[in-house]
């Protein structure tokens, strides 16, 4: 077992997180290309420390793009998007990957430990924070059963795990760095129904202790979000609460029950 010494880690240069109190999109629009169409168009909105929130909209309508964005996957959008203020641009990358946790839709496994991929390397995390994770999003149950445990090595593009365990492993990769915002691009593969149950408990738990900005398909994220955001053709259409979408009637409703539905046939 290899011990880090922790006077190296201390003169390190990994930035410090930054102490998250709010995020704002102030009429952001955005094209992948200089000659391409906007993707986003006047997107806004506000988010502060603890919030919960949910994008939902079709397929295309800019949903990833906005956290591609506030990840710095991608620079050059026009607009301001601010953390505590500051705009984004101005922010080096490696301070915003300190302090936002991406789980991207496309789940990636590397070809090493289960252990090694939560950790993922990042020397502040140990044995026991990967441990701790695992159990926090109802991974270690399933991590425990594989032969040699932590130790089990999977394959590429987590061949010889399920849908479901891959998710969950993916849970406790973003939730072992201790980020203070969590961003969930949910994944929209199905998996079985105890595990699915598990999935949901996971997204409970980091809802329960994190800013979260999910990009969200199932009715139980959706729901125990605090504000709601449906895009459409890379704008905000309907913004508010479950139950004022609800009511409100429009595209929100519509989509709520395509969801419903689907959720029926599984
Ligand atoms: P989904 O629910 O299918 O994940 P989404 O809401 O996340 O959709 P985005 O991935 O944000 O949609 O895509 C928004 C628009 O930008 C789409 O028209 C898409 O074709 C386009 N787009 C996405 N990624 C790229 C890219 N790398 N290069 C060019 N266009 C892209
Ligand atoms: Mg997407």
């Amino acid at each position: 077992q290899k011990v880090e010494d922790p006077t190296v880690e201390s003169v390190s240069n990994v930035p410090d997180p930054i102490a998250l109190q709010e995020i704002e999109f102030k009429n952001v629009c955005f094209s992948y290309s200089d000659d391409g169409p906007d993707v986003l168009k006047n997107v806004s909105f506000k988010l502060k420390k603890g919030d919960r929130l949910a994008l939902v909209g079709t397929t295309g309508s800019g949903k990833s793009t906005i956290i591609r964005l506030l990840a710095k996957t991608y620079t050059g959008y026009r607009g301001s998007i601010k953390i505590n203020g500051t705009e984004l641009s101005e922010i080096p990358i490696a301070q915003v990957r300190e302090t936002i946790s991406v789980m991207h839709q496309e789940i990636f496994m590397f070809n090493d430990t289960v252990e090694f991929n939560i950790a993922l390397g990042r020397k502040n995390i140990s044995q026991t924070d990967v441990e701790q994770a695992a159990s926090f999003v109802y991974a270690s149950r399933f991590i425990d059963q594989l032969p040699g445990g932590y130790r089990f090595v999977i394959q590429d593009n987590g061949d010889n795990l399920s849908k479901g365990q891959a998710q969950l492993i993916s849970f406790a990769r973003a939730i072992a760095g201790n980020s203070e915002l969590i961003i969930l691009d949910e994944a929209t593969s199905a998996v079985d129904s105890i595990t699915e149950q598990y999935i949901q408990q996971a997204i409970a738990n980091i809802f329960s202790t994190k800013t979260v900005i999910a990009v969200a398909h199932r009715l139980s994220t959706i729901r125990n979000s605090d504000l709601i955001l449906v895009l459409e053709d890379g704008q905000i259409i309907e913004r508010g609460t479950h139950t004022e979408l609800l009511e409100h009637g429009g595209k929100y409703a519509r989509l709520l029950h395509q969801i419903e539905a689907e959720h029926k046939q599984n």
